[in-house]
């Protein structure tokens, strides 16, 4: 299984992803995870990237598509992938396009979350993460047990300097210019699948999983 989440910033696309990677037992592509572990290993990448991240711009089309490349060529990718995060421009679907073509693969769906926009806001500012496994949890939709202390791992959690009032209305802007025209992009090639991301976590993943799998 080869899929694409695409949705605005905090429609749950990362939280979706590992449930998707449970499931199909494929990898999980994150470009902002890899991007943030750039940044915290302070690698040449990552020095350049954190400008842009912290603008809530993108990161130039360029970059992102060699990294992608790079991972999809991996081992674990063989019998499928789950992007989160790419493609978020035409550029990058395009490119994205030609190394599925070079493989001779295809890509089987874009999963499209859907969320209105004062709910975005929410779940961003409430975003906590764990430092040390990942894991993600909100303030007041998933709250840790203890504060700022992970459940899965006692690891301390943090918030993304990103997921501030300014950064996230300049990402939404970015995501209205630059992403959401893929939703055409996708929709013309008959691969757009289109979910309401609204719901709780699971209502959301059992929905994705019957526009997956509609027969099954
Ligand atoms: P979100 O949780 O808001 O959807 P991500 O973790 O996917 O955010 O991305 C965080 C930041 O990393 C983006 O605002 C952008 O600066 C950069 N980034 C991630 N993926 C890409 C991409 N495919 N192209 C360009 N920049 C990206
Ligand atoms: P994205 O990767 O699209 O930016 P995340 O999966 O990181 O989104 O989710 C953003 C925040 O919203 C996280 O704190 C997460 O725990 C929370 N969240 C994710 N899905 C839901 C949901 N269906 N209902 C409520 N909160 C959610
Ligand atoms: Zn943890």
């Amino acid at each position: 299984m080869r899929i694409v989440l695409l949705g605005p910033p905090g429609a749950g696309k990362g939280t979706q992803a590992k449930l998707l990677e449970e499931r199909f037992g494929i990898p999980q592509i994150s470009t902002g995870d890899i991007l943030r572990q750039a940044v915290q290993d302070g690698t040449p990448l990552g020095m350049q990237a954190k400008q842009c991240m912290d603008r809530g711009e993108l990161v130039p089309d360029s970059v992102i598509i060699d990294i992608v490349a790079a991972r999809l060529a991996a081992e674990d990718c063989r019998d499928g992938f789950l992007l989160d995060g790419f493609p978020r421009t035409v550029a990058q679907a395009e490119a994205f396009d030609a190394m599925l073509q070079r493989r001779q693969l295809a890509l089987d769906a874009t999963v499209d979350l859907h969320v209105p926009r004062a709910e975005l806001i929410e779940r961003l500012s409430g975003r906590r993460t764990c430092r040390q496994c990942g894991h993600m949890f909100h303030l007041r939709f998933d709250p840790p047990s203890k504060q700022n202390v992970c459940d899965e791992c006692g690891g301390v959690l943090y918030q993304r300097d990103d997921d501030c009032e300014e950064t996230i209305a300049a990402r939404m802007e970015v995501y209205e210019r630059q992403t959401a025209p893929l939703r055409e992009y996708f929709r013309d090639k008959g691969l757009l699948r289109e979910v309401d991301g609204s719901r709780d976590s699971g209502e959301v993943f059992a929905q994705i999983l019957h526009r997956l799998l509609p027969a099954g």
